[in-house]
């Protein structure tokens, strides 16, 4: 690291945030860490643990959650997907305008100086006291990524077109890898350029990659996916992957402050997955869903003739099944009396309770009602939330598949869904030790990186400190 101090006097230790979209406890901090050295170099000074994601366990909410410190029902955010005013296929996305601020905000408003880069969700890039970059959901084509927006263009004279994400849900793997790789090896030459330009008070990198890896190779490095094959040569790309990772850190650290804390977050982890339930023709086969013409070969949800005015629920594809009753006087065609809705939750949970998998064996289905879940409810909650099989089963809202289960993903090839366990790691360079300590939860991470920054935790805050045998977790907050 850089010289001690490096001239600040009065000023707070620095931050660095390392956030590793996915990255799981099994591989960070076991099968990959002996070829990190820079990640167990940060390990060796302050603790680390699980970090418990929200629910759901998707990058949205999971980000915001963390860097809000309040939960989804509050923040609005379901999934990468919302519906517009209760429409039944037009919909809208997560954007970096939050009910709440997030902790870049909170920093910047304290007068830090702040550059974030990635941070989900980020587009439009926030107006920070310092830069911003936006993240992996910028639409494509948009030219107004960077605050301040000169940085774009300067960015890009230099490091070529900047890549925010890669088209993950591909057959060809080879390429794809060299992708995740430059666009991982682009993002911290970046985030090193922009380290030394200024003692920063804040700075966070969040890379997307890592999630990208997991959902685009697991059935090659994992043994307990069905299709893996013992001996493929992708069999190592996980460690090569993470190795590539720990060299983008050590060079970015090398520029840090030796006395800046960094923190180091995933939003969720990742596990195998096990294939997708239709959940749109499963509730088509028990009477829920009805077509005027029946889907014939797959077909998008969006797509279908559906017979609104005998249509009482419908559902959402994607990790879990967010699902609507189609309420009257809420949507357009809508036929369920709000006096009705208990008996015909009662009814689909049980039903769906007694669901099996594609073996006969039971599948376990865990229903979520936003309004108990949550502290609070905003913008277009599912009316339920339900995961399949422990969330390892995908949610396919198309049709017209031979089977209610399907091998492989509808929205394209992908190995991987997420679980619950992130990763999270303080350290800090005046803890003479390492340590893991018991698993955090993720809203608790917002109001420890104030505390850590020596800002007050706004009474809104749902989290908790997280509270620790490190210095700068022990101070006054
Ligand atoms: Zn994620």
């Amino acid at each position: 690291m850089a010289s001690a101090g490096s001239g600040r006097p009065g000023r707070p230790r620095p931050l660095v945030v390392l956030g590793l979209d996915s990255a799981t406890p099994e591989h960070l901090f076991g099968q990959c860490l002996p070829r990190m050295p820079n990640v167990q170099k940060l390990l060796a000074h302050g603790v680390h643990s699980v970090l418990t994601s929200a629910d759901p366990p998707i990058s949205i909410p999971s980000w915001p959650v963390m860097l809000t410190g309040v939960d989804p029902g509050t923040l609005g955010l379901y999934g990468f997907r919302h519906r517009k005013d209760f429409s039944y296929t037009e919909t809208y996305g997560p954007t970096s305008k939050l009910p709440v601020p997030s902790v870049w905000e909170l920093f910047s408003a304290a007068g830090r100086r702040v550059c974030t880069i990635g941070m989900p969700p980020g587009y439009p890039p926030l107006h920070l006291n310092g830069i911003s970059i936006s993240d992996f959901l910028t639409p494509a084509g948009a030219t107004d990524w960077t605050y301040p927006p000169s940085l774009a263009t300067e960015l890009e004279s230099r490091f070529g077109r900047y890549r925010f994400d890669v088209t993950f849900r591909a057959t060809e793997r080879r390429q794809l890898y060299r992708d995740i790789v430059q666009m991982t090896q682009q993002r911290w030459a970046i985030a090193e350029e922009l380290y030394q330009r200024e003692p920063w008070d804040v700075f966070a990198i969040h890379e997307i990659g890592v999630d990208r890896l997991h959902h685009a190779y697991t059935k090659y490095f994992d043994p307990s996916h069905r299709a893996f094959v013992p001996g493929n040569p992708l069999e190592h790309v996980v460690e090569e992957y993470y190795a590539i990772v720990d060299e983008c850190i050590g060079r970015l650290l090398a520029h840090v402050p030796e006395d800046a804390v960094v923190v180091l977050a995933s939003d969720h982890g990742s596990m195998a997955m096990s294939g997708c339930f239709c959940i749109n023709a499963w509730l088509a086969e028990h009477g829920y869903l009805r077509f005027k013409t029946t889907p014939k070969g797959p077909t998008p949800f969006e797509k279908c003739d559906v017979d609104w005015a005998h249509t009482t629920v419908w559902g959402a594809g994607g990790y879990y099944a967010r699902l609507f009753y189609n309420i009257a006087g809420r949507e357009a065609q809508g036929i369920v009396l709000p006096a009705d809705v208990p008996a015909l939750r009662e009814k689909l949970t049980r039903e769906l309770s007694a669901l099996t998998g594609p073996d006969g064996a039971p599948m376990p289905v865990r229903f979520l009602d936003p309004v108990t879940t949550y502290e609070s409810v905003v913008g277009d909650p599912p009316d339920l939330m339900a995961y399949f099989g422990e969330l390892k089963w995908r949610s396919a809202g198309s049709l017209g598949h031979p089977s209610l289960y399907l091998e492989e993903n509808d929205t394209g090839p992908d190995d991987a869904v997420h679980s619950y366990d992130g990763v999270f790691a303080v350290s800090d360079p005046r803890s003479p030790t390492g340590s893991a300590i018991a698993a955090q939860a993720i809203r608790d991470v917002a109001p420890t990186l104030l505390a850590i920054g020596g800002l007050p935790i706004p009474r809104h805050i749902q989290g908790r400190r997280i509270v620790a045998d490190v210095p700068c977790l022990t101070g006054p907050a």
